[in-house]
């Protein structure tokens, strides 16, 4: 690693304190999507005392910012994230389920570090550019809404990513790697129906059930499901019933409809399709009803060529090294959940060997923690879940790593995340994250053929071109 980087990673460990303080108080805040009001004020003033050009409210968006330091070209996008779930509220490092805030929320998903990684990140690019005084520009990106709102679908409808030559990022998980495939495309549109109320047995005749129509949109659905592909999933939620009386022909019901594909514009299609069927039931039931767009976001994709030069870096810079205390907290959360000796790494998935090879990696490692980096994997891998980032690497080329910051196995979306989310375990993962992505964004900086390399992967990956999952007239939003 040269001086310069070394010079620039050792200027993330020297505002290690201000990166963890950041993690403490953005969990602290636990914030749902799209209302990360005190958050995105935090990162705003920290960045600006830090040195960079903060922008507020970018796209239209109240929370999301951009922060920049540096001139010209190249632009490295570095992606931030900082939104909680509900219902996760959660004591920190605690081995039991107690909520901190009874009824409150919880970042669950670790946004509280993966935002504090990005700003490292930054801080440690600026500190490179300031003292090597060397063309080139680093912007933090306050994205809000990962879990509901799609915030960076809504920046990419502006065509925000164009501008930059590449954007990385990082989540949280249980494991060190370069993440690598692609995941679903995921569109939500919710359907509010409207009928007329009436007695259910004295004058049923001038009723007209909006819970009707939400049933017989199911059932739509559900025949539709045996003509989409076998890729394309459909969930839905009944959002309101109408009401608990069985005795009124319920005048109102909502239904939350979520349409997944593994590609983005056949999403939309089959979005389209479930738009009709809402037409069909109201139809059928004579009622009427409202559509309302919740958001859309785009599969991901991969992109080798800056997976090749994450994983370089992340080789050099090894993992994040875990203290006595820290192994036994961890080994002791990872016997509160099933699934404690699943094989980590998606490579996992689809090659017998790799997932031999990790196999070996984990009894040698010997504890909860994943304290050893995967190999590079870069066969085929899909995850079926979703991400807004998909939408950032159809206009850049875009890659994203993994820092171990909870045990092995642990589930996604739960009280044990947020647990470690307020640990030293979850510091030294963003504040590693910081340096992996840093130390990458430095080579970009310095290497125009690396660039041109992913710029040319990017192109013919994308040939098709970019659908947007996001209507022209639809506004950042969350399902009521
Ligand atoms: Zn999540
Ligand atoms: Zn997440």
């Amino acid at each position: 690693m040269t001086k310069e980087k070394l010079a620039a990673v050792a200027a993330i460990e020297k505002k290690a304190d201000l990166i963890a303080g950041m993690a403490d108080s953005i969990w602290e805040y636990a914030e749902l999507s799209l209302q990360e009001e005190q958050s995105a004020a935090l990162y705003c003033k920290t960045l600006e005392s830090e040195g960079f050009t903060v922008e507020k409210g970018i796209c239209g968006i109240p929370t999301a910012f951009s922060a920049s330091y540096g001139a010209g070209r190249p632009i490295i996008g570095i992606l931030a994230e900082y939104d909680a779930l509900s219902g996760l509220s959660q004591k920190g490092g605690s081995l039991t389920r107690e909520e901190a805030v009874p009824g409150g929320c919880g970042h669950g998903c670790g946004h509280n570090l993966l935002g504090a990684g990005a700003m490292a990140a930054a801080i440690g690019v600026k500190a490179y550019l300031e003292e090597t005084k060397c063309p080139g520009t680093v912007v933090l990106y306050g994205c809000p809404g990962e879990e509901g709102g799609a915030a960076k679908a809504f920046m990419a409808r502006e065509n925000l990513w164009r501008g930059l030559d590449a954007a990385l990022t990082w989540h949280p998980e249980d494991r060190n790697e370069v993440a690598t495939g692609s995941s679903n495309s995921c569109i939500q549109v919710q359907y509010h129906f409207t009928g007329v109320a009436s007695h259910a047995a004295g004058s049923p005749d001038r009723g007209r059930s909006a819970l009707d129509a939400v049933e017989l949109m199911n059932i739509g659905v559900q025949f539709l499901r045996e003509h989409m592909s076998d890729k394309a999933r459909i969930h839905y939620a009944i959002t309101d019933a109408g009401g608990r009386s069985p005795n009124v022909v319920q005048p109102r019901a909502t239904v939350l409809y979520m349409v997944r594909s593994n590609h983005v514009s056949e999403a939309v299609e089959l979005q389209k399709r479930v738009d009709r069927i809402a037409e069909g039931a109201a139809l059928m039931t004579d009622t009427t009803f409202e559509r309302k767009f919740i958001d859309g976001l785009a599969d991901t994709v991969t992109n080798h060529t800056l997976e090749k030069l994450l994983h370089e870096n992340f080789s050099e810079l090894g993992v994040p090294s875990h203290t006595a205390e820290e192994v036994a907290y961890t080994d002791a959360l990872a016997k509160t959940y099933e699934g404690a000796d699943t094989l980590p790494g998606i490579g996992c998935d689809y090659d017998t060997e790799y997932a031999l090879h990790v196999k070996t990696l984990r009894s040698e490692n010997g504890r909860a923690m994943n304290d050893f980096l995967l190999p590079l994997y870069q066969g085929e891998a899909f995850r079926p879940g979703s991400t807004d980032v998909g939408d950032v690497s159809w206009e850049c080329p875009t890659a994203q790593i993994h820092v171990a910051a909870w045990p092995n196995g642990c589930p996604g979306h739960s009280w044990q995340n947020v647990s470690c989310d307020r640990t030293a375990v979850g510091h030294k993962a963003a504040i590693h994250a910081g340096k992996v992505l840093c130390a990458a964004a430095i080579d970009l900086l310095n290497s125009p053929e690396t660039l041109e390399a992913a710029k040319a992967e990017f192109l013919e990956r994308t040939a098709e071109g970019y659908t947007c999952p996001i209507p022209a007239d639809a506004v950042p939003t969350v399902a009521d």
